[in-house]
C-alpha cells in the first residue's frame, strides 16, 4: 500500500509500473544470470542460518549483520551480481522474516518464515545505482564485469527525479523492471480541487464494474452519475476459457504418461499456454487500471472529495454455485478496489468504505424497500421512482458516507430528475471490443442448440471467420481505448427514458 510521508512536505504516493525490457539473447542471458544470483544469495542466506541453528546460535536476520557477512564474502562471489543487488536481497530477506515474526508475535500461526529456496529471486537497484539514458537502462554489475545496458519497451513512466528505485524481475520468459516512483499528489488551483463535502457513492459490479453517483454534484445541482461498462472484460474471461478448453482438448493426446517425459511439442504447448495466461491478466489488469483512471478523473471534473464505496466482504463468503462464483472472481473486485483507491489518493480524494447491505434494495427517493430488480431498471411501487439498478445503489452508498448531509436509511439522497450520465466502457483496447478488430477466439465458442447459423459472415456472430471481416460502423477511434460511447451497451434498460428519474 502506498505509504505517506511523515512530514510537513507536500504529500507523496508511492507509485510502481511495469516496464518490458527488450534484450537481446546475450543481454537476456546476463539478466537471468542475475536472477538466478538473487536466487544463490537467497539460498545462502538460509543456509547460513540453518548452520547456525543447527549449533545453536541466534540465526542472523538483520540487514546489517547479513551485509557484514556479504562483504566478508566480496564482490563477485555471486556470479555478476553486484554488491548492491545482493544488498537488496538481503533487505528482501530481513523484510520477510521480520514481517513473519511480527505476525508470529500478533497470534498468527499461519505466519512462516523465509525457509524456502527459489531459483530465480528479483533483484531491486536504488536510484544512484543505475542510470536511464536515451530509452535503455544501465545495470549495476560487479566490478570488472562489461557493462549491461538494455534497451526499454518504453520511456520510464515517471520523470527521471522521481525515480526511486528499479527491480528486475520475470514473469515465464519475459523480463521487465518494476519502476517505483514517489508521486506527488495532485495540487489543484484553489477552489478547483476535491470539495471533502462533496460525495460520490461508488457501486462495484459486475456488470458495471463502477457505477457512481453523486447526489447534486453535476451542473445546476443536478445528480451527476458515471457508468462504467464491463462487457469487454466479461468477453475477455469468456473468450480466454473457451480457447483454454479447445487448445486442451486439442493438445490432450500429446500429454505425457505419469512418471514419463513431455514431448517437444508438449512442452511447446505448455509454453504456449503460460504466455497466454500472462497476456490474459495483463490485459485485464490494463482494462481495470484504465477504469478506474476513468472514475477518478470524473470524480476530479465534479470536485468530489470523497468517494464513498460499498464495502463487498458479505457477498465474496457465499457460495454461489460453479457459474456465479466464477463470475465473481473474475471479478477481481479487490483489484478494482485498489486500483481506486490508488488513483483516487493520488488525485487528492479520500474513499470511504460504507456498508452496503441494502443499498441496491431501498429506494433513493422515499427510501421504501423494494425488491431487489432482475433486470438493470430499478422501480419503487410507492413513489413512482424509476431509475438505473446500480446508480441507485451508488447513491445509496452515497447517503452512508459520513461527510453526507442525507440520511443513511436513505430517502430523498436524488433530486429524482435525470442525471447528467456520463457512460464509459472498460477495456475498449481488448481484441473484439472495438468494431475495427474482431476477436479470432469468437470462433471458439459454441453455439446454443437449434439456433441457425446466419449466412452473412458480417452479421453471423459465432461462426469462425479467418481473417476477421470488420463490422460494419468501424469508424476514426472506434479502437480507441474508453472512449465516450453514446449508447448504454446493455440490453436498454431505459426504452429512451432517462437513467435515473421519477415520471
Ligand atoms: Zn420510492
Amino acid at each position: 500500500m502506498p505509504r505517506r510521508r511523515e512530514s510537513s512536505a507536500p504529500p507523496v504516493v508511492y507509485r510502481t509500473a511495469r516496464v518490458g525490457l527488450r534484450a537481446t539473447g546475450g543481454q537476456r542471458r546476463r539478466l537471468f544470470g542475475l536472477l538466478r544470483s538473487g536466487g544463490d544469495v537467497w539460498a545462502a542466506v538460509l543456509l547460513l542460518n540453518r548452520w547456525r541453528r543447527q549449533r545453536g546460535d541466534r540465526p542472523l536476520v538483520g540487514y546489517q549483520e547479513l551485509c557484514r557477512e556479504l562483504a566478508a564474502a566480496g564482490e563477485g562471489t555471486f556470479g555478476e551480481l553486484s554488491t548492491v543487488g545482493a544488498r537488496s536481497v538481503l533487505r528482501a530477506y530481513s523484510d520477510a522474516w521480520m514481517s513473519a515474526a511480527r505476525r508470529r508475535r500478533a497470534g498468527d500461526e499461519t505466519a512462516r518464515f523465509p525457509r524456502r529456496r527459489r531459483g530465480l529471486v528479483p533483484v531491486r537497484f536504488y536510484a544512484g545505482t543505475f542510470t536511464v539514458d536515451g530509452g535503455r537502462v544501465r545495470l549495476p554489475v560487479a566490478r570488472g564485469r562489461p557493462p549491461l545496458w538494455v534497451r526499454l519497451a518504453r520511456p520510464l513512466p515517471y520523470p527521471d527525479g522521481q525515480v526511486r528505485s528499479v527491480r528486475l524481475t520475470c514473469a515465464g520468459r519475459r523480463l521487465f523492471l518494476e519502476v517505483t516512483a514517489e508521486v506527488p499528489v495532485t495540487v489543484h488551483p484553489a477552489g478547483a480541487g476535491p470539495d471533502p463535502d462533496r460525495v460520490a457513492g461508488v457501486d462495484l459490479g459486475i456488470i458495471h464494474p463502477y457505477a457512481a453517483l453523486a447526489p447534486r454534484g453535476g451542473e445546476g445541482g443536478r445528480d451527476a452519475a458515471l457508468l462504467v461498462s464491463g462487457r469487454a472484460l466479461r468477453a475477455e474471461h469468456r473468450l480466454h476459457l473457451a480457447e483454454a478448453k479447445a487448445r486442451t482438448r486439442a493438445a490432450a493426446r500429446r500429454a505425457p504418461a505419469p512418471g514419463r517425459r513431455g514431448s517437444r511439442r508438449w512442452k511447446q504447448f505448455r509454453r504456449r499456454t503460460r504466455a497466454l495466461e500472462g497476456r490474459h491478466r495483463r490485459r485485464l489488469a490494463q482494462a481495470r487500471h484504465e477504469a478506474a483512471k476513468a472514475v477518478a478523473s470524473w470524480a476530479v471534473a465534479q470536485r468530489i472529495g470523497t468517494l464513498a464505496v460499498g464495502d463487498l466482504r458479505g457477498v465474496l463468503a457465499r457460495d454461489a454455485g460453479r457459474r456465479q462464483n466464477k463470475a465473481v472472481r473474475d471479478w477481481a473486485v479487490g483489484d478494482l478496489l485498489r486500483a481506486l483507491a490508488d488513483k483516487a489518493e493520488q488525485s487528492g480524494i479520500v474513499v470511504e468504505m460504507v456498508d452496503e447491505r441494502g443499498t441496491s434494495s431501498t429506494c433513493p427517493a422515499c427510501a421504501a424497500r423494494v425488491a431487489k430488480p432482475r433486470g438493470r431498471v430499478f422501480h419503487c411501487r410507492r413513489c413512482r421512482f424509476t431509475g438505473h439498478r446500480d446508480l441507485v445503489g451508488a447513491a445509496n452508498i452515497a447517503a452512508r458516507a459520513s461527510a453526507s448531509a442525507g440520511a443513511a436509511d436513505g430517502g430523498s439522497v436524488v433530486t429524482g430528475s435525470p442525471p447528467v450520465t456520463t457512460h464509459r466502457r472498460a477495456g475498449r483496447h481488448l481484441p473484439g471490443a472495438g468494431r475495427s478488430r474482431r476477436d479470432p477466439r469468437r470462433g471458439l465458442i459454441s453455439r446454443p442448440p437449434g439456433r441457425p447459423i446466419p449466412t452473412d459472415p458480417v452479421v453471423r456472430g459465432g461462426g469462425s471467420i479467418w481473417p476477421a471481416v470488420a463490422r460494419p460502423g468501424t469508424g476514426p477511434g472506434s479502437g480507441e481505448s474508453l472512449a465516450g460511447t453514446r449508447r448504454e451497451d446493455q440490453a436498454p434498460p431505459h426504452r429512451g427514458e432517462p437513467c435515473l428519474t421519477r415520471p
